[in-house]
């Protein structure tokens, strides 16, 4: 007997009729003579809507307070699958990150899990229950609810998996597996019949959302097999796995966008010691994470101007900050530009290819595309360009890598 962990996002899960759907594939793989354990996401479109009813109220809501509210989501879907899968004869048991024992520490809206308490999950399975865990959402030492950020569903999946020593943990999506790139940006995008834990670590955290980036690091730390394939067919999907040798011969595998990511920009910042740790410390100081910085050298040698990029939903705040330390700093001012797309290339085979950053600049400005930001690691090189020639430089570079047919 196998122990399986089934994640179902959104849009598998937007409405009673789709719920019933996936309850039919969990029933018939707990039929198959598996144990499973079901977590769900909040039906498509209801977090978005959870957030919008908050900002209609206030333009920075406190964030503990929007925990309790987005977590409700998730604990709807769960409740009405327990109902569906119970409709069709077997036993079941919606339980909340709470009830479940998700600890997690307190860094509102971004939580990390700090551990699982399983044993009411065992518990319900030694009860011959098919379990089903509301997604996103764990405890801090307060008892109060956090969530894991956007998309976070997919941890909370691949932490039980890891916990309850799964034997493989399924992702279901809308569409059928990991791609070279976004398959709604790119038509002929590739299915990749399997991807390594850093190649896919990458891809996620530059902004392919079809794996929320925690879940992958969880994976590779634990080692849990993971699967991500569509809840609309029965299609084989895309296996996460460890690095192979037929793996190294690739040298990009991947495209990813992000566009949810700004640039804030302090100018006629003084050039002496320590003011780039003055800057950045009290931006981690408020748990907002950095991406990628540039300081460039200006015509004025005791001055420069320091770049760099956050996410969105961090934007208010890190700008405020930035504004702050620029006043101190006697600085020329803050500027900061919500247009800007990140635009990556990834591959584990690239740290023994040369030309391969080149081939991509050359390929970014045949199209008149600038490029605003560098940064490159030894399987990934990232571009931050206009925003609105985001799905340009993806087809394009999707293309000059030949990655449709490699
Ligand atoms: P879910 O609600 O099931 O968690 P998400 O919307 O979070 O689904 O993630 C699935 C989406 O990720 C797809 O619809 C697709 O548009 C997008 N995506 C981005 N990059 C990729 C990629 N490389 N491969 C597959 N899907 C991708
Ligand atoms: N419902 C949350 C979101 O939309 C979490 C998830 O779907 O994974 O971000
Ligand atoms: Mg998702």
């Amino acid at each position: 007997m196998a122990l399986i962990v089934q994640k179902y996002g959104g849009t598998s899960v937007a409405n009673t009729e789709r719920i019933m759907s996936v309850a039919e594939r969990v029933v018939s793989t707990a039929k198959q003579g598996n144990q499973v354990v079901v977590v769900v996401s909040a039906m498509a479109g209801e977090t978005d809507k959870l957030i919008k009813f908050a900002h209609e109220i206030m333009e920075m809501p406190d964030e503990r307070e929007m925990d309790l509210l987005l977590s409700s989501g998730e604990r709807v879907t769960s409740a009405l699958m327990a109902i569906a899968v119970q409709k069709l004869g077997c036993k079941s048991m919606s339980f909340t990150g709470r009830q479940v024992g998700i600890i997690t520490d307190s860094s509102h809206t971004k939580a990390m899990i700090e551990h699982i308490e399983a044993g009411r999950l065992r518990l319900a399975l030694d009860e011959g229950k098919i379990p089903v865990v509301a997604g996103f959402q764990g405890i801090d030492e307060f008892s109060d609810v956090t969530t894991l950020g956007r998309g976070g569903s997919d941890t909370t999946a691949v932490a039980i998996a890891a916990a309850l020593k799964a034997d493989l943990c399924e992702i279901y999506t809308d569409v059928e597996g990991v791609y070279t790139t976004d398959p709604r940006i790119v038509k002929d995008a590739r299915k990749l019949e399997k991807i390594t834990y850093e190649e896919m670590l990458e891809m996620a955290s530059l902004g392919a959302k079809v794996l929320h980036g925690r879940s992958v690091e969880f994976a590779k730390k634990y080692n849990v097999p993971l699967v991500v394939r569509s809840s609309f067919n029965d299609a084989p999907g895309t296996l996460v796995i460890k690095e192979d040798q037929y793996m190294e011969k690739i040298v990009v595998s991947g495209v990813a966008a992000d566009k949810n990511q700004v640039r804030i920009t302090i100018m006629g910042v003084p050039d002496n010691p320590g003011i780039a740790a003055r800057i950045f410390n009290q931006i981690a100081g408020a748990n907002i994470v950095v991406d990628m910085i540039v300081q460039n050298i200006s015509s004025d040698t005791k001055a420069t101007d320091m770049s760099f990029t956050v996410s969105r939903a961090d934007s208010k705040k890190a700008f405020e900050i930035a504004k702050e330390v620029s006043d101190k700093l006697e600085a020329k001012g803050v500027n900061m530009n919500t247009d800007v797309a990140k635009v990556s290339i990834v591959g584990v085979g690239m740290v023994s290819h040369f030309g391969v950053a080149a081939k991509m600049f050359e390929t970014l400005a045949r199209e008149g595309i600038n490029i605003m930001m560098i940064s490159t690691s030894e399987i990934k090189v990232s571009c931050v360009i206009d925003a609105k020639y985001t799905e340009l430089a993806v087809r394009v570079l999707h293309d000059v890598f030949n990655l449709a047919n490699s």
